[in-house]
């Protein structure tokens, strides 16, 4: 390493990082090292063991983020140079403060409390707003304020809106928040979890969800921020849609939290891709609710036309469903489509492309197991 010159130190992974190592007396040369992080579920690191097995780093933290100053902790073999601690978030070194960086706001683990404003402040007159998980750090995180917004009106007129958590009681005063909650809750729990954590949890753009009738027409919509302009954006569907927990409800609401997730990781232009993708997770996960349930299951998705490409696609479409994404039946499914799927019997998506990108891949892959592989 070269005094002055930027130099790789590490980069993280889903479960650890890795770590470049130089040897001074050879600097060109260097070895890259795993590290694996055991997290609590809170995501704090608690444990950091390296490709061998062997332990490096033991952590332990009081209730607010600071790091017990225990000696049976101290693995005296190993240099202690894992700066992700708390919550998974990065010690910063800068001026000796030992701040954790968590995104757009640093924390002070010390005393518990952030070290600017919160952003969305207004939210949380009620706590103050350097407060840090609404003073409740045992059982909440605070990852980068991200956000599923359901809105509603007040009996005054006014708009109010709440924040989704994951398994939310349905006990607010208004019934479409109740729905939208219980409907989510109930995505979550039948193979959305991902998605939800990603669009809740892992982008700092807020998700409204509205009850207003979509853009255009239909039974559920969704619109990128200032059109598509911005990140973000808004799912618009209806009380009626969603009221009384039915499998057309559920599988509309789960199509189009597809589709914001698609814009989310700029899938580009709408096309017939798109489209399988949103129709393959809102049936998946709403298949799988209905077993889990003993409820009916009537939806025209997984319908083929009566003709040839009809026989293809529903084959095809059932593949994705069952065993997850594979490139094969997604290329059958998107070739088929339009002329063989019953969605489409009206010409709904005959003017969109196949592709948005050529050749591109499916986040299905990473966001939809297939009921088959799903753990029960
Ligand atoms: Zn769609």
């Amino acid at each position: 390493m070269t005094a002055g010159v930027p130099a790789l130190e590490s980069t993280g992974f889903g479960s650890g990082r890795i770590v470049v190592k130089y040897n001074p007396e050879y600097p060109e040369k260097k070895v890259y090292d795993r590290q694996y992080f055991i997290t609590d579920h809170l995501g704090s690191v608690r444990v950091v063991f390296d490709q061998s097995g062997e332990v490096i780093a033991r952590n332990d933290y009081y209730p607010f983020g600071k790091q017990h100053d225990n000696p049976a902790l101290i693995v005296p073999t190993a240099p202690e140079d894992n700066r992700f601690l708390f919550n998974g978030k990065e010690k910063q070194l800068t001026g000796g403060l030992n701040l954790l960086d968590y995104g757009w706001r640093m924390y002070d683990p010390e005393v518990g409390r952030w070290f600017g404003v919160d952003k969305l402040a207004e939210n949380y007159y009620s706590v103050s707003p350097y407060v840090f998980t609404m003073n409740n750090p045992v059982f909440f995180v605070d990852p980068n304020g991200l956000l599923i917004w359901i809105h509603f009106m007040n009996a005054d007129g006014t708009e109010g809106k709440i924040l989704y958590e994951v398994g939310m009681e349905a006990d607010h005063e208004d019934d479409y928040v109740n729905a939208v909650i219980n409907t989510l809750n109930n995505i979550y729990l039948n193979g959305g979890d991902k998605l939800i954590e990603m669009l809740g949890g892992g982008t700092e753009n807020n998700f409204d969800i509205k009850n207003e009738a979509p853009l255009k027409g239909g039974d559920g919509g969704f619109s990128g921020n200032n059109g598509y302009q911005s990140p973000g954006g808004t799912i618009r569907v209806q009380y009626s849609t969603i009221k009384s927990m039915s499998f057309t409800g559920i599988e509309i609401m789960a199509h189009e939290l597809f589709h914001a997730l698609q814009y989310e990781l700029g899938e580009g232009k709408s096309s017939v891709f798109k489209e399988v993708e949103a129709y393959v997770f809102g049936y998946g996960t709403t298949v799988s609710w209905a077993i889990s349930t003993g409820s009916d299951m009537f939806s025209k998705t997984p319908m083929g036309q009566e003709n040839e490409f009809g026989k293809a696609y529903e084959s095809a479409f059932w593949d994705l469903v069952l065993d997850g994404y594979s490139q094969d039946a997604m290329h059958n499914t998107i070739q088929n489509f339009l002329q063989g799927a019953s969605v489409n019997d009206r010409g709904t998506y005959n003017n969109r492309p196949l592709y948005s990108k050529p050749d591109a891949n499916s986040i299905l892959d990473s966001y939809y197991t297939g009921l088959n592989k799903r753990k029960k």
